[in-house]
């Protein structure tokens, strides 16, 4: 890394203790900006990675509620609002046992370029909390959604922040939210969340946008070396939102999706995944992915394995921060592998994407392959502000378009700045520079 920003590393790391994987991020994203900083000696001396690494505003708060059977539970909130250079913060909310400040910077963090690169005018920001969703009633999770936004509702706005969805948060979850918002506020401003319902100002396309996109990108980083999905082996980890709609997504474009996972474990299905049976064991009755197994021929469940013991041609990480290590991915380079696009956020180890660069693999990063969700969040906004609704096929033509755009100034950057195919330093050096230019263009903030 260069040594004039290993300096500004070493003093953010030491600003944010027992913060993994928050330093896993900026890590990342330093050691992609050396040669932006020989290009624009500018964005040193006025501190614009200082500053891009504290986030503009940082809440934490208390969020009470009872389960069913009387008791009282306490759970923790955060909303992370990083950086609003480029427009309200935007960023989805995390409801998973293991969401800590640390995970909640390292999204944000993330989220800042991820929107810069759409095109799009979204700032980034995160937030989530400790909450289990898993096992809770509907009636459990309405509460504990009511607590939440009890807080939350006077830090976000249409103008100001404007979350989502994310692990364990779901179309349920975002509905719960935006009730509890309006109830509050009485006022129906539907710009103050994405994700809603068809009926009350969510957008087609949403639900499915993230895996969507992934695919999208994953299939022009496959053009590059004049080919595509049709006709590929797939695997997919994850079977949540992200992981569903990428496996429907590959293989309408021809490829047969034969392996993903939930945290218990994964299946094969050689023939490829049905995705039918998938979203009804997955969405209607929110059961393991184990009922998937046992209601298909042919079908196997590794209880406890890791998905990417499955060969394939295209790996599809879906599923959360960290599952894919250098291991893994080195026994995918000897399976074959040709492209990885990442649908969920880091789920690639440091290691892991050494493994795929040293080895030629195309490497798409979630902070560009997966803009497609946030990207049709902003969407979202655009129909809300219009009062307007569009057509599915109107709102899948502009995702694609702007999955496009993002693969075109990943690897357009990559070039200018010498490293071809390398879309880990487009994606970072593109999201860098649109944001440092506006930060610098608005004095210090
Ligand atoms: P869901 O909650 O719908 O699904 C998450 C899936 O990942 C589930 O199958 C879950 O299994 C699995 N999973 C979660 N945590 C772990 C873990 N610690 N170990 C193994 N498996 C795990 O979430 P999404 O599909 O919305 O999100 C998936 C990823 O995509 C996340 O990284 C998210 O940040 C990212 N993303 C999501 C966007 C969106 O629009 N939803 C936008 C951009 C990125 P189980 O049910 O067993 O927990």
């Amino acid at each position: 890394m260069d040594s004039r920003l290993e300096a500004i590393r070493d003093t953010v790391l030491a600003r944010n203790p027992g913060e993994a994987e928050f330093h896993q991020a900026v890590v990342e994203v330093f050691e992609s900006l050396g040669p932006v900083h020989d290009r624009h000696p500018e964005f040193l001396e006025a501190a614009i990675l200082e500053r891009l690494c504290e986030p503009e505003r940082q809440i934490i708060f208390r969020v009470p509620w009872t389960d069913d059977t009387g008791r009282v539970q306490i759970n923790r909130g955060f909303r992370v609002e990083f950086n609003s250079a480029l427009g309200p913060y935007k960023g989805g909310l995390r409801f998973h046992p293991s969401v800590y400040l640390g995970i909640v910077k390292f999204l944000g963090f993330e989220q800042i370029f991820k929107n810069a690169l759409t095109g799009m005018p979204i700032g980034g920001g995160k937030g989530g909390s400790d909450f289990d969703p898993r096992g809770r009633s509907d009636a459990e999770v309405m509460r504990f959604c009511q607590s939440f936004m009890t807080e939350l509702y006077r830090h976000i706005g249409e103008y100001t922040d404007v979350p989502a969805g994310d692990i364990g948060v779901g179309g349920r979850e975002i509905g719960y939210l935006f009730g509890q918002y309006k109830r509050i506020t009485n006022r129906y401003e539907s710009g103050v969340l994405t994700g809603k319902g068809i009926s009350w100002g969510g957008s087609l396309v949403r639900p499915e946008a993230t895996g969507f996109g992934t695919v999208i990108f994953t299939q022009e980083m496959l053009k590059t070396r004049g080919t595509s999905f049709d006709g590929k082996r797939v695997v997919v980890s994850g079977s949540g939102n992200v992981a569903i709609n990428a496996i429907a997504k590959a293989q309408a474009l021809g490829a047969t999706v034969v392996a993903c996972s939930d945290s218990s474990g994964y299946i094969v299905d050689e023939a490829g995944i049905d995705v039918g049976l998938l979203r009804q064991v997955k969405e209607v009755e929110r059961a393991r992915l184990k009922e998937y197994a046992a209601r298909r021929a042919g079908v196997s469940y590794v209880e406890g394995g890791s998905v990417w013991d499955v060969d394939a041609s295209v790996a599809l990480p879906c599923a959360t921060q960290n599952e894919l290590d250098g291991g893994a991915a080195a026994r995918l380079v000897r399976g074959g592998l040709l492209a990885v696009g990442e649908g969920a956020n880091m789920p690639s180890t440091r290691d892991a994407v050494a493994v795929f660069q040293e080895a030629g693999v195309l490497f798409g990063p979630g902070k560009a392959a997966n803009a497609g969700g946030v990207a049709t969040s902003a969407l979202e906004m655009q129909q809300n502000a219009s009062r307007d609704s569009w057509s599915f096929e109107h709102t899948e033509e502009r995702l694609t378009e702007i999955m496009v755009g993002i693969h075109h100034r990943c690897a357009s950057t990559a070039d200018e700045y010498g490293d071809p195919g390398n879309y880990v330093l487009g994606a970072n050096i593109g999201g860098f520079v649109k944001v440092a230019d506006a930060m610098l263009a608005q004095g210090l903030i």
